[in-house]
């Protein structure tokens, strides 16, 4: 009775370094005073901001697409045009944006439409290079509904290239990524590229 154990639970103090105190501290090293008015929840909104951005780490594709694979007899292209996206480039953390273009050839099954967009996100709200990003997004879409064929371009503009005043002029680029028919089939390749040029950006 006398010697009863006390359990306290103790809060432990968070000394372990988070993207916020990392943010204060860096706001320091910039020569500004965390301390003021204007800054002072920065680096939590940056914190929140950046795992905003980088959430599609914690995605993956399967659970994207879930159930949303159609059994039909279409066998035409199927194209979704001007998919806005916005990512971080991992060499300078700098916004890169656009829009990308998606095509596929079904075999037996289709995607449902608006799983489209939503792969583009779950790639592009990471780390990324363009070239990158492209390529995920055709393989994955490959991997998991084997059509003939998928064909994907993709136009962004850096601001690592826009802000940082090197190369202005080529701030934009295009990279794309083909697989199967529309790597294979020349006829394939011209009638999507023809289509993403119609009323494109
Ligand atoms: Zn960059």
């Amino acid at each position: 009775m006398k010697n009863r154990a006390v359990v306290k639970v103790m809060t432990p103090k968070r000394e372990t370094a988070s993207i916020a105190s990392l943010m204060e501290e860096t706001l320091r090293l910039l020569g500004e005073d965390p301390g003021r008015q204007g800054l002072r929840k920065t680096p939590e909104r940056v914190e929140k901001a950046l795992r905003y951005l980088t959430s599609g780490y914690g995605q993956d594709i399967r659970r994207v697409v879930n159930s949303a694979l159609f059994s039909v007899k279409y066998d035409e292209m199927v194209i979704v045009k001007d998919i806005e996206f916005f990512s971080l480039c991992e060499h300078h953390l700098l916004p890169f944006f656009g829009k990308v273009h998606v095509a596929y050839l079904p075999q037996q099954r289709v995607l449902g439409l608006s799983k489209i967009p939503r792969i583009v996100d779950m790639y592009a709200r990471r780390l990324q290079l363009q070239e990158r990003l492209t390529q995920e997004i055709a393989q994955s879409i490959q991997e998991v509904l084997d059509p003939l064929g998928v064909g994907v371009v993709c136009e962004a503009r850096h601001f690592c290239m826009m802000m940082r005043g090197v190369a202005k002029q080529h701030s934009g680029a295009v990279t794309s990524a083909m697989l199967g028919a529309f790597r294979n089939r020349k006829e394939t390749r011209d009638e999507f590229l023809s289509l993403v040029r119609q009323n494109s950006i």
